[in-house]
């Protein structure tokens, strides 16, 4: 069971009702809490100090800090209290006294030390080293981030643990050459704080055998905006070195991150760096630091302390840089060739292509195109197959309707011959009458003018007949074009008079005033047009019927037109009036049934309607709409 506490420097260290409400409140609350809180009470609670260098949100060694504090509650067996303060002092050129802020911390932890102290960068471990008699002679210190260059080993104790790293500049400038072999110029950023002007000197020292092969410039002297306009106008085949930006020659406090970040968007060389913290966004990269790497020896330093270990029994040696990582960005961004990079280095931030960004969405819209170009390609198939099937419909219904047609033709031979031998026997008579003229003497002209002119009139009148019964009867695939209704209807008309009067029947048409335009194919509509007046005339041939008449129509509604074709005979039994249409549905002795079924099958394939109703009257309307295309 853990649990911790935080506090810092405006809060009393532990006060004892704190704790007393906190097992109050834990009693209340569970048993397993106010186990830890007894616990904590009976001495197992521990008191960890942490000592920051500079600001709590000061890079780098925020960055240790923060690592070392969570890895400290992830793993510490015991609750803990952590108490952090700042040293503030160790930014300025010029330090302030320090007692007041000892004072300070000897009137906090008076009586009522901590567990174990963790100071963070050399500053802090300084500040513990010296004062650590006033304010916590007996308390075990971890002097955590601390460069070994800068351990004060003459005031080291038996309770003391050094977790310390190790800068090694030669590595940090020999990875800037050989990622950029070219480089001639390298300027160091390096700020004006005591602590500064002590890397600065090392920095030279360390880099003098570079001299002859890199010019080195010096930042330390300028103030930061001079920095920033000098890097934004370096020469070619330069780059930048980040060491520490705490405080510049003016005199200027600043947060390195952001100062780091500043000095990136306007920079015209790349930047380098050692620090683990200042890598991701501004640095190119190379071997640096490891912040967990610290972090897990003081964490487990600190544990071994709490738990009873004597420090002295602690020693570790200073950490060196961790294998090198690069920012995939920088190196893009500075044409740096990933070949250049040491082996077994790591690159990150590389940003993933388009395909590996949305590799499931680009899967998911190629699979929904595939599954659409399937169903369309297998909509085409079938769209096809239905044309087919539909010429092929059309081609037996034109061969059933032509059949049915020379049915319907059979019904009009009498009368056809009828007609047919009426202009026959007038030509003749009437040849015979001019061959008996043309013997006399003196033959009269102009009476033998007049009979060729009969006989002329009465031959047309013949292969008028004709004309009518060949293009009923031909035999044409169904063909659709614009065709005007009244004339279509008019043709029929001409075809069933001379049946109308064989059979005593008074045939009636009525034409609409104006054109009636649709598309059709005009022997199929006469086919239906003639079934239907041949029915409406079987209908008023019947015995009982006393009117004999049938009307025939077209008129338009709307944007229709229509053909009626009504008779005065008995109609058509209730009954019957849903069936007609039906195939073989006949109600005549040597009736097919079919006549019907195929006028509707051709009307519908014209894309109308017919209805049959009967008239209040008596006798059957059948109505046709076909729809008018002007
Ligand atoms: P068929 O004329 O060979 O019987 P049809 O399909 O043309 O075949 O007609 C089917 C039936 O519809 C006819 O038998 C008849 O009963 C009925 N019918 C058709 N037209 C009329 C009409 N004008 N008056 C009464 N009944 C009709």
């Amino acid at each position: 069971m853990r649990g911790r506490r935080t506090s810092t420097d405006s809060v009393g260290p532990w006060p004892a009702a704190l704790l007393c409400l906190g097992l109050f409140v834990a009693m209340c609350v569970s048993p397993e809490r106010a186990g830890a809180v007894e616990r904590s009470l009976r001495g197992e609670l521990k008191r960890v100090l942490v000592l920051h260098s500079f600001g709590r949100e000061f890079r780098p060694w925020s960055e240790y800090a923060r690592d070392i504090k969570s890895e400290l509650e992830r793993q510490s067996p015991w609750p803990l209290d952590i108490q952090e303060h700042a040293l503030l002092t160790a930014r300025f050129n010029n330090p302030g006294p320090e007692a007041p802020f000892v004072e300070y911390l000897h009137s906090l932890y008076q009586g009522a030390q901590p567990d174990i102290v963790l100071s963070i960068g050399a500053p802090a471990a300084r500040f513990v080293q010296r004062y650590r008699a006033r304010l916590f002679p007996d308390t075990p210190l971890i002097l955590s981030a601390v460069e070994y260059r800068l351990i004060n080993r003459a005031d080291l104790t038996d309770n003391d643990v050094v977790v310390a790293i190790r800068n090694d500049f030669v590595a940090a400038f020999g990875n800037i050459l050989q990622l950029l072999p070219d480089t001639r110029m390298v300027a160091v950023v390096i700020g004006a704080s005591p602590l500064e002007k002590f890397w600065l000197e090392e920095v030279k020292r360390e880099l003098k055998p570079f001299g002859e092969r890199l010019e080195l410039v010096w930042f330390s002297d300028l103030s930061f905006e001079e920095i920033l306009k000098r890097a934004s106008n370096l020469p070619p085949h330069s780059a930048l070195f980040w060491g520490l930006m705490s405080v510049d020659a003016a005199g200027v406090v600043h947060e390195s991150d952001i100062a780091l970040r500043s000095l990136h968007a306007v920079a015209n060389a790349p930047i380098f760096s050692y620090q683990e913290p200042f890598f991701g966004g501004s640095a190119v990269g190379g071997p640096m630091h490891s912040v967990a790497e610290t972090s897990s020896r003081t964490v487990s330093a600190a544990i071994r302390i709490l738990g009873g270990e004597k420090p002295a029994s602690i020693n570790y040696e200073p950490l060196s840089f961790g294998p090198p990582r690069y920012d995939w960005r920088e190196l893009q961004r500075w044409g740096i060739s990933e070949s250049r990079l040491p082996p077994g280095s790591e690159i990150r931030y590389r940003e993933s292509n388009a395909w590996e960004r949305y590799r499931w969405q680009m899967l998911l819209i190629t699979s929904v195109f595939l599954v659409q170009a399937g169903l369309i390609s297998g909509l085409l198939h079938e769209r096809r197959r239905r044309r087919l099937a539909e010429v092929e419909s059309r081609q037996r219904l034109a061969e059933l309707a032509h059949v049915n047609r020379y049915s319907a033709v059979g019904e009009l031979t009498t009368s056809i011959a009828h007609e047919l031998n009426q202009p026959l026997g007038s030509i003749l008579t009437n040849a015979e009458t001019a061959e008996l003229m043309l013997k006399a003497a003196s033959p009269d002209l102009d009476e033998i003018r007049q009979i060729l002119a009969d006989i002329r009139r009465d031959d047309q009148r013949a292969s008028e007949v004709i004309r009518r019964l060949r293009s009923v009867l031909k035999k044409t695939p169904f063909e659709v074009r614009d065709i005007e209704l009244n004339d279509t209807v008019r043709e029929v008309i001409g075809l069933v008079t001379a049946l109308a009067h064989g059979r005593r029947v008074a045939l009636t048409y009525m034409p609409a005033s104006a054109d009636l335009h649709v598309k059709g194919d005009p022997v199929q509509l006469q086919q239906v047009i003639l079934n239907l007046i041949i029915n409406a005339m079987d209908a008023v041939s019947d015995a009982d019927v006393k009117k004999r008449e049938v009307f025939v129509s077209t008129a338009r509604t709307g944007n229709q037109a229509e053909i009626r074709i009504s008779d005065t005979g008995p109609g058509i039994d209730s009954a019957d009036l849903g069936s007609v249409f039906d195939p073989f549905f006949t109600t005549k002795p040597q009736g097919m049934g079919m006549g019907l079924a195929i006028a509707r099958t051709i009307v519908e394939a014209h894309h109308g309607t017919i209805a049959a109703t009967n008239l209040l009257s008596g006798g059957a309307l059948f109505t046709i709409k076909l729809p008018i295309i002007r």
